[in-house]
């Protein structure tokens, strides 16, 4: 799984890392960093961060080799 965050739309209310603190994390008060490339063992805690962002700016992807894994079924999600 890899992780994009679109850091424009982003306005640090860290509710995702309520949801998955070992994946997101706030450097200072107003910075988001994150685990680009979390395992994917955390998928659940990913979800319920992208899902618990005000403004969606988190997006969970696939790498072509995970899609034919899981039979195609996880292109992106929001
Ligand atoms: S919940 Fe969304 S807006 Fe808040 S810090 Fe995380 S990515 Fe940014």
């Amino acid at each position: 799984m890899r992780i994009v965050v679109d850091l424009n739309r982003c306005e640090s209310y860290a509710q995702c890392v309520f949801a998955a603190p070992t994946v997101f994390w706030m450097k200072d008060e107003e910075s988001l960093e994150y685990d680009y490339a979390p395992d994917d063992s955390l998928l659940v805690q990913v979800e319920r961060a992208a899902a618990a962002c005000p403004v969606q700016a988190i997006s969970i992807c696939w790498l072509d080799e995970q899609l034919e894994q899981q039979g195609g079924n996880h292109s992106e999600q929001q």
